[in-house]
Protein backbone atom coordinates (compact mmCIF):
# COMPACT_ATOMS: atom_id res chain seq x y z
CA UNK A 1 0.00 0.00 0.00
CA UNK A 2 1.41 3.15 -0.64
CA UNK A 3 0.18 6.07 0.99
CA UNK A 4 1.77 10.05 0.67
CA UNK A 5 0.94 13.04 2.46
CA UNK A 6 -0.06 15.96 1.16
CA UNK A 7 0.48 18.44 3.57
CA UNK A 8 -1.69 17.23 6.89
CA UNK A 9 -3.85 14.90 4.42
CA UNK A 10 -2.97 11.20 3.30
CA UNK A 11 -3.77 10.23 -0.01
CA UNK A 12 -3.37 6.06 -0.47
CA UNK A 13 -3.78 4.29 -3.98
CA UNK A 14 -5.66 1.27 -4.01
CA UNK A 15 -4.77 -0.73 -7.22
CA UNK A 16 -7.74 -3.18 -9.07
CA UNK A 17 -4.97 -3.73 -12.06
CA UNK A 18 -1.46 -2.59 -13.08
CA UNK A 19 0.01 -4.49 -16.19
CA UNK A 20 0.78 -4.44 -20.06
CA UNK A 21 -2.58 -3.07 -21.72
CA UNK A 22 -2.68 -1.21 -25.71
CA UNK A 23 -0.32 -0.82 -27.90
CA UNK A 24 1.33 2.38 -28.32
CA UNK A 25 0.12 3.27 -31.66
CA UNK A 26 -3.85 2.12 -30.13
CA UNK A 27 -3.93 4.43 -27.13
CA UNK A 28 -1.98 7.15 -28.63
CA UNK A 29 -2.99 7.26 -32.54
CA UNK A 30 -0.14 10.41 -32.92
CA UNK A 31 2.58 8.02 -31.24
CA UNK A 32 6.21 7.95 -33.17
CA UNK A 33 8.10 4.94 -32.60
CA UNK A 34 11.18 6.91 -32.28
CA UNK A 35 9.93 8.01 -28.74
CA UNK A 36 10.32 4.52 -27.23
CA UNK A 37 14.31 5.45 -27.61
CA UNK A 38 13.98 9.11 -26.48
CA UNK A 39 12.56 7.95 -23.10
CA UNK A 40 14.29 5.34 -22.90
CA UNK A 41 15.53 6.44 -19.89
CA UNK A 42 12.14 6.20 -17.82
CA UNK A 43 9.91 4.44 -19.94
CA UNK A 44 11.34 0.49 -19.28
CA UNK A 45 9.69 -1.31 -17.43
CA UNK A 46 7.39 0.70 -15.26
CA UNK A 47 5.38 2.29 -18.41
CA UNK A 48 6.30 0.28 -20.92
CA UNK A 49 6.60 -3.59 -22.08
CA UNK A 50 8.89 -3.91 -24.48
CA UNK A 51 8.48 -7.64 -25.41
CA UNK A 52 5.12 -7.44 -25.94
CA UNK A 53 4.96 -3.47 -27.28
CA UNK A 54 2.65 -2.77 -24.88
CA UNK A 55 2.02 0.61 -22.72
CA UNK A 56 1.87 -0.28 -19.49
CA UNK A 57 -1.42 1.12 -17.74
CA UNK A 58 -1.86 1.00 -13.89
CA UNK A 59 -6.18 1.04 -12.90
CA UNK A 60 -6.59 2.56 -9.53
CA UNK A 61 -8.64 4.60 -7.29
CA UNK A 62 -7.39 7.57 -4.95
CA UNK A 63 -8.20 7.64 -1.45
CA UNK A 64 -8.39 11.37 0.64
CA UNK A 65 -8.63 11.12 4.01
CA UNK A 66 -8.86 14.73 5.22
CA UNK A 67 -9.49 15.88 8.85
CA UNK A 68 -13.51 15.61 8.12
CA UNK A 69 -13.63 13.36 5.14
CA UNK A 70 -12.93 10.06 3.02
CA UNK A 71 -12.76 11.00 -0.41
CA UNK A 72 -12.66 8.27 -3.31
CA UNK A 73 -11.16 9.93 -6.64
CA UNK A 74 -12.46 7.52 -9.51
CA UNK A 75 -13.56 3.77 -9.10
CA UNK A 76 -11.83 1.60 -11.49
CA UNK A 77 -14.07 -1.63 -13.49
CA UNK A 78 -15.55 -2.84 -10.99
CA UNK A 79 -16.45 -6.56 -10.15
CA UNK A 80 -19.09 -8.60 -12.20
CA UNK A 81 -19.48 -6.04 -14.93
CA UNK A 82 -20.90 -7.48 -18.36
CA UNK A 83 -17.83 -5.86 -20.91
CA UNK A 84 -18.00 -8.67 -23.68
CA UNK A 85 -15.65 -5.74 -26.19
CA UNK A 86 -13.06 -5.25 -23.73
CA UNK A 87 -11.59 -8.61 -23.03
CA UNK A 88 -9.45 -7.61 -19.61
CA UNK A 89 -12.36 -5.88 -18.14
CA UNK A 90 -14.83 -8.52 -18.71
CA UNK A 91 -16.78 -10.27 -15.50
CA UNK A 92 -13.23 -9.41 -13.06
CA UNK A 93 -13.55 -10.65 -9.34
CA UNK A 94 -10.39 -8.59 -8.20
CA UNK A 95 -9.77 -8.12 -4.58
CA UNK A 96 -10.21 -3.75 -5.10
CA UNK A 97 -12.59 -3.82 -1.65
CA UNK A 98 -10.29 -5.93 0.19
CA UNK A 99 -7.10 -3.50 -0.68
CA UNK A 100 -9.52 -0.28 0.18
CA UNK A 101 -9.80 -1.99 3.83
CA UNK A 102 -6.11 -2.81 3.81
CA UNK A 103 -5.56 1.32 3.11
CA UNK A 104 -7.94 1.23 6.42
CA UNK A 105 -11.28 2.56 4.94
CA UNK A 106 -14.26 0.15 4.61
CA UNK A 107 -17.22 0.90 1.90
CA UNK A 108 -19.52 2.50 4.59
CA UNK A 109 -16.75 5.27 5.59
CA UNK A 110 -16.39 7.04 2.59
CA UNK A 111 -18.14 10.06 2.53
CA UNK A 112 -17.87 11.36 -1.24
CA UNK A 113 -16.76 9.68 -3.94
CA UNK A 114 -15.73 11.83 -6.82
CA UNK A 115 -15.72 10.54 -11.03
CA UNK A 116 -13.37 12.42 -12.60
CA UNK A 117 -15.54 11.53 -15.60
CA UNK A 118 -18.05 8.72 -16.51
CA UNK A 119 -15.91 6.41 -19.08
CA UNK A 120 -15.99 3.05 -17.86
CA UNK A 121 -12.89 2.53 -15.65
CA UNK A 122 -13.69 5.75 -14.02
CA UNK A 123 -17.29 4.67 -12.10
CA UNK A 124 -17.15 0.60 -11.70
CA UNK A 125 -17.15 0.52 -8.40
CA UNK A 126 -19.69 2.49 -7.53
CA UNK A 127 -22.35 -0.20 -7.44
CA UNK A 128 -21.67 -3.88 -6.45
CA UNK A 129 -23.81 -6.83 -7.67
CA UNK A 130 -25.95 -7.63 -4.59
CA UNK A 131 -29.26 -10.95 -5.30
CA UNK A 132 -28.82 -9.99 -8.58
CA UNK A 133 -29.37 -5.74 -8.54
CA UNK A 134 -26.50 -3.26 -9.00
CA UNK A 135 -26.34 -1.35 -5.68
CA UNK A 136 -24.24 1.46 -4.48
CA UNK A 137 -20.62 0.01 -2.76
CA UNK A 138 -20.74 3.31 -0.60
CA UNK A 139 -24.15 3.67 1.00
CA UNK A 140 -23.10 6.38 3.20
CA UNK A 141 -21.14 8.51 0.41
CA UNK A 142 -22.61 11.45 -1.86
CA UNK A 143 -21.66 10.79 -5.32
CA UNK A 144 -20.40 13.85 -6.93
CA UNK A 145 -20.79 13.90 -11.01
CA UNK A 146 -20.39 16.74 -12.97
CA UNK A 147 -23.74 17.70 -14.26
CA UNK A 148 -22.78 18.29 -17.81
CA UNK A 149 -21.12 15.18 -17.88
CA UNK A 150 -24.11 13.19 -17.00
CA UNK A 151 -26.31 14.92 -19.03
CA UNK A 152 -24.11 13.89 -22.16
CA UNK A 153 -24.20 10.03 -21.06
CA UNK A 154 -27.61 10.63 -20.24
CA UNK A 155 -28.34 11.71 -23.98
CA UNK A 156 -27.35 8.32 -25.83
CA UNK A 157 -30.64 6.35 -26.60
CA UNK A 158 -30.88 2.98 -26.14
CA UNK A 159 -30.96 2.65 -29.95
CA UNK A 160 -27.94 3.98 -29.85
CA UNK A 161 -26.72 2.40 -27.02
CA UNK A 162 -27.60 -1.28 -28.64
CA UNK A 163 -26.33 -0.38 -31.72
CA UNK A 164 -22.98 0.47 -30.85
CA UNK A 165 -22.65 -1.58 -27.79
CA UNK A 166 -20.35 0.60 -25.82
CA UNK A 167 -19.11 -0.60 -22.68
CA UNK A 168 -19.08 3.22 -21.49
CA UNK A 169 -22.76 3.24 -22.30
CA UNK A 170 -23.02 -0.36 -20.12
CA UNK A 171 -20.95 1.36 -17.55
CA UNK A 172 -23.53 4.28 -17.85
CA UNK A 173 -26.34 1.71 -17.04
CA UNK A 174 -24.89 -0.77 -14.31
CA UNK A 175 -22.36 1.95 -12.44
CA UNK A 176 -23.82 5.44 -12.53
CA UNK A 177 -27.97 5.52 -12.76
CA UNK A 178 -28.39 2.75 -9.97
CA UNK A 179 -26.62 5.51 -7.41
CA UNK A 180 -28.84 8.50 -8.85
CA UNK A 181 -31.92 6.55 -8.25
CA UNK A 182 -30.76 5.54 -4.69
CA UNK A 183 -30.77 9.47 -4.27
CA UNK A 184 -26.78 9.22 -3.13
CA UNK A 185 -25.77 11.40 -6.79
CA UNK A 186 -24.56 15.18 -6.35
CA UNK A 187 -25.06 16.85 -9.65
CA UNK A 188 -22.38 20.17 -9.87
CA UNK A 189 -21.83 22.97 -11.96
CA UNK A 190 -18.59 24.55 -12.84
CA UNK A 191 -15.83 25.17 -9.69
CA UNK A 192 -17.42 23.18 -6.58
CA UNK A 193 -15.97 23.44 -2.97
CA UNK A 194 -15.63 19.43 -1.83
CA UNK A 195 -15.02 19.79 1.79
CA UNK A 196 -12.43 22.20 3.21
CA UNK A 197 -9.83 21.49 0.89
CA UNK A 198 -10.68 20.47 -1.56
CA UNK A 199 -11.85 22.15 -5.06
CA UNK A 200 -13.11 20.17 -8.46
CA UNK A 201 -12.90 22.53 -11.37
CA UNK A 202 -14.05 21.79 -15.06
CA UNK A 203 -11.24 20.32 -17.65
CA UNK A 204 -12.95 19.18 -20.72
CA UNK A 205 -11.83 17.87 -23.87
CA UNK A 206 -11.33 14.36 -23.01
CA UNK A 207 -15.01 13.98 -22.89
CA UNK A 208 -17.44 17.07 -22.05
CA UNK A 209 -17.47 17.36 -18.69
CA UNK A 210 -14.19 15.84 -17.24
CA UNK A 211 -13.15 17.47 -14.02
CA UNK A 212 -10.00 17.66 -12.28
CA UNK A 213 -10.12 17.62 -8.45
CA UNK A 214 -7.49 20.11 -6.17
CA UNK A 215 -6.08 18.96 -3.06
CA UNK A 216 -4.53 22.12 -1.09
CA UNK A 217 -3.14 21.19 2.56
CA UNK A 218 -0.45 23.77 4.55
CA UNK A 219 1.08 25.49 1.39
CA UNK A 220 1.17 21.70 -0.27
CA UNK A 221 -0.85 20.73 -3.38
CA UNK A 222 -2.00 17.68 -5.31
CA UNK A 223 -4.13 18.02 -8.95
CA UNK A 224 -6.03 14.61 -9.83
CA UNK A 225 -6.30 14.54 -13.23
CA UNK A 226 -8.14 11.67 -13.91
CA UNK A 227 -7.42 11.13 -17.78
CA UNK A 228 -6.42 14.54 -19.08
CA UNK A 229 -2.99 12.26 -19.77
CA UNK A 230 -3.47 8.79 -20.10
CA UNK A 231 -0.03 8.23 -20.02
CA UNK A 232 2.96 9.59 -18.91
CA UNK A 233 4.84 10.29 -22.36
CA UNK A 234 1.53 12.51 -22.93
CA UNK A 235 3.62 15.06 -20.73
CA UNK A 236 6.51 14.57 -23.16
CA UNK A 237 3.97 14.87 -25.93
CA UNK A 238 1.29 16.75 -25.29
CA UNK A 239 -0.18 17.13 -28.50
CA UNK A 240 -0.62 13.45 -28.04
CA UNK A 241 -4.39 12.77 -27.37
CA UNK A 242 -5.56 9.39 -26.17
CA UNK A 243 -8.15 7.64 -28.85
CA UNK A 244 -10.50 7.89 -26.32
CA UNK A 245 -10.63 11.66 -25.80
CA UNK A 246 -13.46 12.91 -27.68
CA UNK A 247 -12.56 16.36 -28.36
CA UNK A 248 -9.29 16.59 -30.09
CA UNK A 249 -8.52 19.91 -29.96
CA UNK A 250 -10.06 21.12 -26.67
CA UNK A 251 -8.31 17.69 -24.99
CA UNK A 252 -4.75 18.95 -25.99
CA UNK A 253 -6.11 22.44 -24.97
CA UNK A 254 -6.58 21.66 -21.70
CA UNK A 255 -3.52 18.99 -21.11
CA UNK A 256 -1.46 22.30 -22.19
CA UNK A 257 -2.80 24.23 -20.07
CA UNK A 258 -2.81 22.04 -16.91
CA UNK A 259 0.94 21.45 -17.68
CA UNK A 260 1.99 25.09 -18.29
CA UNK A 261 -0.18 25.43 -14.62
CA UNK A 262 1.76 22.75 -12.87
CA UNK A 263 5.65 22.78 -14.14
CA UNK A 264 7.71 23.90 -11.69
CA UNK A 265 5.18 24.30 -8.77
CA UNK A 266 5.24 22.32 -5.90
CA UNK A 267 2.56 20.12 -7.07
CA UNK A 268 2.01 16.67 -7.21
CA UNK A 269 0.32 15.26 -10.40
CA UNK A 270 -1.92 12.32 -9.83
CA UNK A 271 -3.20 10.62 -12.74
CA UNK A 272 -5.53 7.70 -13.23
CA UNK A 273 -3.79 5.22 -15.35
CA UNK A 274 0.51 6.29 -15.06
CA UNK A 275 2.79 3.50 -14.12
CA UNK A 276 5.33 3.57 -11.07
CA UNK A 277 5.24 5.54 -8.80
CA UNK A 278 2.21 6.25 -10.07
CA UNK A 279 2.30 10.44 -9.74
CA UNK A 280 5.01 13.07 -10.07
CA UNK A 281 6.34 16.77 -10.31
CA UNK A 282 6.11 18.34 -13.84
CA UNK A 283 8.91 20.21 -14.84
CA UNK A 284 9.95 22.78 -17.68
CA UNK A 285 12.18 21.27 -19.91
CA UNK A 286 13.31 23.13 -23.08
CA UNK A 287 10.60 24.65 -24.47
CA UNK A 288 8.17 21.64 -23.27
CA UNK A 289 7.27 19.26 -20.16
CA UNK A 290 9.40 16.52 -18.32
CA UNK A 291 7.87 14.22 -15.19
CA UNK A 292 10.03 13.94 -12.27
CA UNK A 293 8.80 10.90 -10.02
ZN1 LIG B 1 -9.47 5.98 -17.79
Amino acid sequence: MNTRMIGDVAVSRVEEMCGPGFRPDALLPAFQREALAEQADWLMPNHYHEGLDRLVASVHSWVIRTEHHTILVDTCIGNHKERPAMERWHQLDLPFLERLAEAGVQPEEVDFVMCTHLHVDHVGWNTRLENGRWVPTFPNAKYVFARNEFEHWSETTDEEAARIGDANILAFNDSVLPVVEAGLAEMVDGEHQLGDRLLIEPAPGHTPGSCTLKLTSNGAEALFIGDIMHHALQVYYPHWNSCFCVDPEMSHATRRRILEESADRDRLLMPAHFGAPHAGRVVGKGDGFALAF
